[in-house]
């Protein structure tokens, strides 16, 4: 069950398209004061080395964060994708792009202390689970993030709804961004998202998953969107191919999405100008492409 290591795929196409849509939401929900509660139901080892053994210097990065920062900005990026790139680049402060950062550093770097945010973070993989408490130790952030090594669809359900704030507001974001090593975690996503919403309707859902020619791949953002408006909630569902060059083999992604329930209203128009500069910049030829569709 545990052959699934992050450190293979750190910073690849998937990575920034993911990385770059919880940024965008995060930054939007703390426009406003209210303490948030955090949650990576699967969190990984929190930083990766681009130049170790895992990613054989840079191995999927390569198609990723690598080739965006070997185009020096211009100034005239997309917001969204030039506010991933300053985050990333703040971890590599000498200029030379050696740690990327996972998504438990990624809300890190974005919480807010005054307003009491706090992060749980749930790992299952017997290494990781260790390097990511590690990495988290070395912030000395006491209690302001949890690291629990224990299934992250069950984690969850003590956090929903998530305690009320110094103002009284209840906030939360929840990052679901299972490995899909095993087939059952298509249905436990969809299962996740409709007792989620039941325990906390108005909550801000992440979910990232593999597009890929597989019935459960195909099924689970049709599931989602049908959960999302059987609960009257809005949603948003982008998708981003890098295509293949031809007549190279079809191994590795190519393609993932992220599905979100009750984005901010301001995602769709600050991805619809993101994502074409990523496939331009990204794309490797046949079947690249973008798509962001909402239910609004
Ligand atoms: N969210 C991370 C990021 O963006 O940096 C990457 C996470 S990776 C795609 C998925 C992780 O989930 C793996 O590290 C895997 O060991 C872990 N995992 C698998 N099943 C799990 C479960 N039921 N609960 C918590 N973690 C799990």
């Amino acid at each position: 069950m545990f052959s699934y290591r992050h450190a293979f795929h750190a910073g690849n196409h998937a990575d920034v398209l993911k990385h770059l849509t919880l940024i965008a939401t995060l930054r939007h929900l703390m426009q406003k004061e209210g303490g948030l509660t955090l949650v990576d139901t699967h969190a990984g080892a929190g930083l990766y080395r681009l130049d170790s053994d895992f990613s054989e210097t840079g191995g999927e990065a390569k198609d990723g964060i690598l080739k965006l920062l070997a185009i020096k900005p211009d100034g005239d990026w997309p917001e969204a994708l030039r506010d991933y790139m300053e985050l990333v680049a703040g971890f590599n402060p000498d200029g030379r792009m050696r740690i990327y950062p996972g998504s438990p550093f990624v809300m890190q770097r974005l919480m807010r202390e005054q307003a009491r945010d706090k992060l749980k973070l749930f790992e299952m993989h017997p290494t990781d689970s260790k390097v990511l408490a590690a990495n988290i130790a070395q912030l000395q952030a006491g209690r302001q993030i949890a690291v629990a090594r224990q299934d992250g669809f069950e984690g969850l359900k003590a956090f929903l709804p998530p305690p009320p704030s110094a103002s009284g507001s209840r906030r939360a974001l929840v990052l679901i961004d299972p490995s899909y090593e095993i087939k059952s975690d298509y249905p436990k996503v969809g299962t996740c998202i409709q007792d989620s919403l039941k325990r906390f309707a108005t909550g801000s859902y992440l979910v990232w998953y593999p597009v890929i020619p597989r019935p459960e791949a195909h099924e689970l953002p049709r599931r989602l969107k049908t959960l999302a408006n059987q609960a009257g909630k809005p949603w948003l569902h982008a998708t981003l191919n890098i295509g293949r060059a031809p007549g190279t083999e079809s191994h590795g992604l190519s393609a993932s999405g992220m599905f979100l329930v009750n984005p901010p209203f301001t995602l769709k128009a600050q991805l619809q100008a993101a994502l074409p500069t990523l496939v331009t910049l990204l794309g490797r030829g046949t079947g690249q492409a973008w798509a962001v569709e909402s239910s609004s």
